[in-house]
């Protein structure tokens, strides 16, 4: 599409917009759409908005019925796009005052790398985006020096590079501190917010009993300079809190006069070592909600609580509330996903890396061969339901697989090889389809000259007379003192067939690779074709056994990792 006049592209864009909303194009999300699909565009952002409004006022005046006309003569590939859409979009209910666009957020911290537990609020606040056009910030929420680790800075934006999601701008919580420290004193100024230097015990039992401290009394003045005092360094860690007012009453003792500011003087901030002066999170989650403009919050339930917090500081400040939603926890067993837990196995050896299989991380799902877009696909099934719901790997499994099935050639790999020679059989080379519904891609060769490796399991059934070798002829089991004997019985698929004969994987004892294939539950040692060395870092799969990534290709051999049946 490179040289094409962008005014083509703009027009197929908001035809498919208006398709889509049923409605007049809205500009944002078109421009955003052709940016994203020719983004040379970019540095001539001028001329597009101005060639977008031209456009846009040509697509708003066809009927309806004209524009899905044109943008099927014009690009038919993006109406069968539009309908796919379409069954996300009945999946994820409509969002209120959303219709002008959006301005959303993902905010997590840097404590780790993401996990499958964060892709939900990281692609379903993306897929809301992309569906009413508007911006989408990347938060790094690293206003906890005990809890950043200056590794995950790097970490987190790859991953979600990985997840390929639509961020048009990304801030650092810790280059705001001003900004807050500003907002902290005017919060202060109407009354909001108090300085308490009370001791915590004893602010505890106060609070407990329903009770103000004699700091909540203070007057404005007083909190102001205490303030002053407090970013001057006059205060050590633990002798200063600034309290937002709330509710005494309040039957949830958490939600009392709870904690926006603290001093920490250690351990120093990886990005800010001078600083010692920090907002907790519900002061800085509303300060930048409102700084940055967001309209829309979409999170966990586990989070329902800080927004009762937060409506506290809104209310004081007389600012507009986003919209939430809190969707229902999400359960997620046989991996691990805690980042300390993680972070310690790691340092003990016990795993390998943050990519280590056994973790939920999204590198650990990559280097198995999950692609992002299952993981994408499989976060809009589950949605923003406020039932609480435990993750189904098979059904992540089963988007991966509608990705992968179409693209991942396939090749022999036999676990536990056993050594076997056939008996009266005729020497002869076969070619099997790298993909059988895909007869272009072309073949592998194997050439049988006599020896084979079979999978050991496969040769401990002694009920079994007939084997169909796959790809190759059929053969008769006989055995002796328990040693098997292969000799040939013909080429017959349909004899084969009949006779309900297993079609087992094998190799030419002269030309196999060893290949260890690695699982959740440990390794599986075996051999592959030699041909699957050139699928370095791309998805296969192993007949019968499952598909695999590869992921490394030494003289060695091949590494794999299973990614799922
Ligand atoms: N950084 C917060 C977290 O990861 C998110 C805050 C929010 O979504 O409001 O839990």
């Amino acid at each position: 599409m490179a040289g094409e006049d962008p005014r083509d592209l703009l027009l197929r864009c908001a035809l498919a917009n208006a398709v889509k909303h049923g409605g007049v194009p809205q500009a944002g999300a078109v421009i955003g759409m052709v940016m994203g699909a020719n983004p040379d565009l970019r540095s001539r952002a001028k001329e597009v908005s101005a060639l977008a409004r031209e456009v846009i006022a040509e697509v708003a005046a066809l009927e309806p019925e004209q524009r899905r006309k044109k943008l099927s003569e014009l690009a038919p590939e993006m109406i069968a796009a539009l309908s796919e859409k379409h069954e996300h979009r009945k999946v994820l209910p409509e969002l209120e005052d959303a219709k002008d666009g959006v301005v959303m957020r993902f905010a997590p911290n840097p404590s780790g790398p993401l996990h499958i537990g964060h892709a939900r609020a990281a692609v379903l606040n993306d897929a809301y985006v992309k569906t009413y056009g508007g911006r989408y910030i990347l938060r790094i929420e690293d206003t906890d020096p005990k809890r950043v680790d200056p590794e995950a800075y790097e970490t987190v934006v790859e991953d979600i590079k990985w997840l390929g999601l639509g961020i048009t701008e990304t801030v650092y919580q810790s280059d705001r501190l001003d900004l807050y420290y500003d907002l902290c004193r005017q919060l202060i100024g109407r009354g909001g917010a108090y300085v308490c230097t009370c001791d915590n015990e004893r602010f505890k039992e106060l609070k407990m009993a329903k009770q103000a401290c004699p700091c909540r009394e203070q007057p404005v003045e007083q909190n102001l300079a205490l303030w002053e005092k407090m970013l001057a360094h006059g205060f050590m860690e633990g002798e200063v809190t600034v309290r937002v007012k709330t509710d005494l009453m309040h039957p949830d003792p958490a939600m009392r006069d709870f904690p926006a500011f603290r001093v920490l003087d250690s351990p120093p901030h990886p990005r800010k070592p001078d600083a010692f002066v920090y907002p907790l999170m519900n002061f800085s989650v509303v300060a930048d909600d409102h700084l940055l403009g967001v309209t829309h919050v979409i999170r966990g339930k586990d989070h329902i609580a800080n927004t009762r917090r937060q409506r506290y500081i809104y209310d004081h400040m007389g600012w507009k509330v986003p919209v939430y939603r809190h969707y229902g926890r999400m359960g997620i067993e046989g991996v691990v996903l805690s980042t300390s837990q993680m972070r310690l196995g790691i340092k003990e050896g016990t795993y390998t890396g943050w990519d280590d299989i056994r973790l939920g991380t999204l590198r650990a799902l990559a280097r198995r061969g999950i692609l992002p877009e299952a993981v994408r696909n499989a976060m809009l099934a589950i949605g923003i339901g406020e039932t609480d719901i435990s993750f189904s790997w098979d059904n992540l499994y089963s988007e991966n697989k509608k990705i992968i099935d179409p693209i991942a050639n396939r090749y022999f790999f036999v676990p536990d090889p056993v050594t076997i020679t056939i008996r009266a059989a005729p020497q002869l080379t076969t070619h099997a389809l790298l993909h059988p519904a895909d007869e272009k891609r072309g073949v592998r060769t194997l050439a049988f000259t006599g020896a084979i490796v079979l999978p050991a399991a496969e040769l401990g059934d002694r009920t079994r007379s007939l084997i169909r070798l796959k790809d190759l002829f059929n053969v008769t089991a006989e055995y002796d003192h328990g040693r098997p004997h292969l000799s040939y019985a013909g080429d017959s698929l349909a004899e084969a067939r009949a006779a309900k004969a297993p079609i087992v994987q094998w190799l030419p004892v002269a030309d196999q690779v060893p290949c260890t294939l690695r699982t959740p539950e440990g390794d599986i040692i075996g051999a592959c074709e030699p041909a699957v060395r050139n699928e370095l870092g791309k998805v296969v799969q192993f007949e019968r056994v499952g598909f695999a990534r590869i992921d490394s290709v030494t003289d060695d051999g091949v590494v794999a990792y299973f990614t799922h049946k």
